[in-house]
């Protein structure tokens, strides 16, 4: 029973936590446009549970093929994956599913005591290789890539991420916050 409870509390924390922390992200970042208004978004699939995917740890946002993506906040290319033919498909593993992508890794502190937290920023499905390098550092607006559909992907479609301390997948928190009211 002790280790149910223990267990149970420890898978609570990253949930419990991730609440405080967000408002502390919110207070640090201003809210950005990944296309920098080079187009009208469409959203086509929201964060969490979609018809399509249980759930689903982005937000996708469309604009026409090839359209440039840029940062929404400042912070170190973390990660890249280059490689992927432009036009991924279903089922396509490429760069783990997500194609050519840009991870930016963007830090925000709490208080003085309590370190430096981490926002990880993906820019998933980029037609191409990224314009940008593991451990450079970007602002908002630096050219990260451009629009496409590599991985697995029905249709060109930027997926936005934002994983929360961890830069996996399993970590992602909703990441409207990070988008500009009214953008689409
Ligand atoms: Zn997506």
């Amino acid at each position: 029973m002790k280790e149910y409870i223990a267990k149970k509390l420890f898978l609570l924390i990253p949930t419990v936590l991730a609440v405080p922390l967000l408002v502390f992200a919110m207070m640090r970042f201003i809210p950005g446009d990944p296309f920098g208004a080079a187009c009208k978004i469409a959203m086509a699939q929201g964060y969490g549970d979609t018809p399509y995917e249980h759930p689903h740890h982005g937000i996708d946002l469309v604009c026409p093929f090839g359209t440039p993506e840029v940062s929404v906040a400042d912070g170190v290319v973390y990660r890249t994956n280059t490689g992927c033919p432009a036009y991924g498909a279903w089922l396509d593993m490429c760069g783990g599913g997500y194609g050519n992508f840009v991870m930016v890794d963007s830090t925000f502190q709490v208080g003085d005591q309590h370190g430096t937290h981490h926002l990880y920023i993906l820019y998933a499905h980029m037609k191409q290789d990224p314009s940008v390098q593991p451990g450079q550092a970007v602002q908002p607006g630096t050219l990260l890539g451009f629009e496409g559909s590599s991985g697995w992907s029905s249709g060109p479609h930027l997926h936005f991420e934002i994983d929360l301390e961890r830069p996996v997948t399993t970590a992602s928190t909703n990441p409207s916050f990070m988008l500009q009211p009214g953008l689409f």
